[in-house]
């Protein structure tokens, strides 16, 4: 059992403020860490972006920021979108309306209770939100909802610039492996096509100023999946790290999904055969064309293997319209289902499922490895590559499905995992699922972490 945080010399509990990014991927990891918290006794309030707000957790204060501000370029859309590019806007317009709240929050709480809360927990990439809090006097931990990989090649990245590799001159660069990065390559470090260069730059910078202006940096990862890693990142920024993940597996399960998820689906997989499933999902944010899903529809149809696939209402851009192409239906009856938003981690645990093809958002991936499912990859943007990379060559739990979508080339990449190779790679998928749940037991790096982070988390002055 969770052992419960000290009072405060005023009688109460300390509170503890958070701030997600308003993005599913975000979202989840944040509410996650809320109830970690909660459940150590801290009181929690939680600001969130007025658009994309999660639903209410009973017992948690919410406060929504910006209401009335103009959302339709805050919310990255399309293959290769302009996340930095929102990053920065999302910045701009809440900075105004945050400060504003926290100055009220601050108010009431010295009011009814007393003390300050003890610190505010912000997304790393809300920097403007942390000068706010500076400004203010409140300490501030910052969250880290990617990987611990994925924090280093941030932290490398002006290196590479004054090198003068980014970004790329010409395409033939691409390939180059990054020496001091392995086993990533140039080409994993174009986080965007769509995104300016200085506009990336900028957005990198801030989010490793977040980490450097903290009292301490939360990451969603354990130490025997990343543990190189994370070393370099202690190095690194100067503040205390604490690698406290699967979030999704210390906290109790708390929902914060933004689309309803379709349970059906878990009473249709204990129909399949054990690790028989391919579980299709891209996230949140990601889509294809609509020659893409085409592709994709035919590919899986000809695998002739069952399969699980999530499309989105939003899933293809260009067309309001998701179309399935005609006949697929009919070919897939029986082995096949299609719903808009799924229950992903009960899915991942689910024993029908053989495989999951996933764009590799730090959730996806982790919730994948956590579970001891094989993987084929397919990144669209940001971390994404850097993700895929880690699964194909350093876990060694998927492989990469690269070129054209194209539907041979899916139906290979389908065989490949599925009946070909996935058991080796599930074999190391498994040893790493071990890992998870151990680290997460008394003892383990992560529970470790959580209890030193709490006592951080308390010892702030009030
Ligand atoms: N997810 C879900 N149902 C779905 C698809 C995704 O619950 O049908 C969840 C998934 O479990 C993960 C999050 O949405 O926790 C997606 O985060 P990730 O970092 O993988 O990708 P993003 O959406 O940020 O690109």
């Amino acid at each position: 059992a969770a052992e419960k945080a000290p009072a405060t010399a005023s009688g109460g509990t300390r509170r503890v403020l958070l701030f997600p990014l308003p993005f599913q991927g975000h979202l989840n990891p944040m509410l996650q860490l809320a109830d970690v918290l909660h459940a150590r006794g801290l009181r929690v309030t939680v600001f969130h972006a007025a658009f994309n707000a999660p639903d209410r957790v009973a017992g948690y204060h919410f406060v929504p920021v910006g209401a009335g501000v103009p959302t339709a370029d805050l919310v990255p859309t399309g293959s290769n979108a302009d996340f930095a590019g929102a990053l920065l806007r999302i910045n701009e317009r809440l900075q105004g309306p945050f400060e504003d709240s926290l100055r009220e929050v601050l108010q009431e709480e010295e009011d009814h209770e007393g003390a300050r809360p003890a610190c505010l927990v912000l997304d790393s990439n809300l920097r403007s939100m942390q000068v706010v809090a500076d400004r203010l006097g409140v300490p501030t931990l910052v969250l880290r909802t990617g990987g611990a990989a994925c924090l280093v090649a941030y932290m490398a990245f002006p290196a590479l610039c004054d090198k003068g590799l980014l970004p790329p001159q010409d395409h033939s660069q691409l390939n180059l492996p990054l020496d001091d990065l392995p086993p990533l390559r140039l080409q994993d470090m174009v986080f965007s096509t769509t995104t300016p260069h200085e506009t990336m730059t900028t957005c990198l910078e801030r989010i490793v100023e977040s980490a450097k202006c903290s009292s301490g940096v939360i990451l969603n990862t354990f130490n025997d999946l990343e543990g190189v890693e994370l070393r370099k990142i202690i190095d690194g920024v100067g503040v205390p790290v604490y690698a406290i993940g699967p979030l999704y597996k210390i906290s109790s399960g708390v929902k914060s999904s933004l689309l309803s998820s379709d349970q059906t689906c878990l009473d249709w997989l204990d129909k399949q055969e054990a690790k028989s499933v391919l579980f299709v999902s891209f996230g949140s944010l990601a889509s294809m064309d609509q020659e893409e899903l085409v592709e994709t529809a035919w590919g899986l149809a000809n695998s002739r293997m069952p399969f699980l696939w999530v499309i989105r209402p939003d899933a293809v851009h260009g067309s309001g319209n998701v179309g399935l192409p005609d006949g697929f239906e009919e070919e897939t009856q029986g082995t096949g289902m299609v719903v808009s938003w799924a229950p992903q981690q009960d899915v991942l645990g689910h024993q029908a499922i053989g495989g999951f093809w996933t764009h590799n958002g730090w959730n996806s991936t982790l919730e994948s490895i956590c579970e001891g499912v094989p993987m084929i990859c397919r990144p669209h943007f940001a971390d994404q590559m850097i993700n895929a990379r880690y699964v194909e060559e350093v876990w060694k739990v998927g492989f990469e499905l690269e070129g054209k979508l194209e539907r041979g080339n899916i139906e290979r990449g389908i065989r490949k995992l599925l009946c070909e190779e996935g058991g080796e790679m599930r074999r190391r998928a498994d040893d790493l699922k071990d890992k998870a749940t151990r680290c997460i037991k008394k003892g383990g790096s992560s529970q470790t972490m959580v209890d030193l982070l709490v006592n951080c988390i308390m010892s702030l002055p009030s």
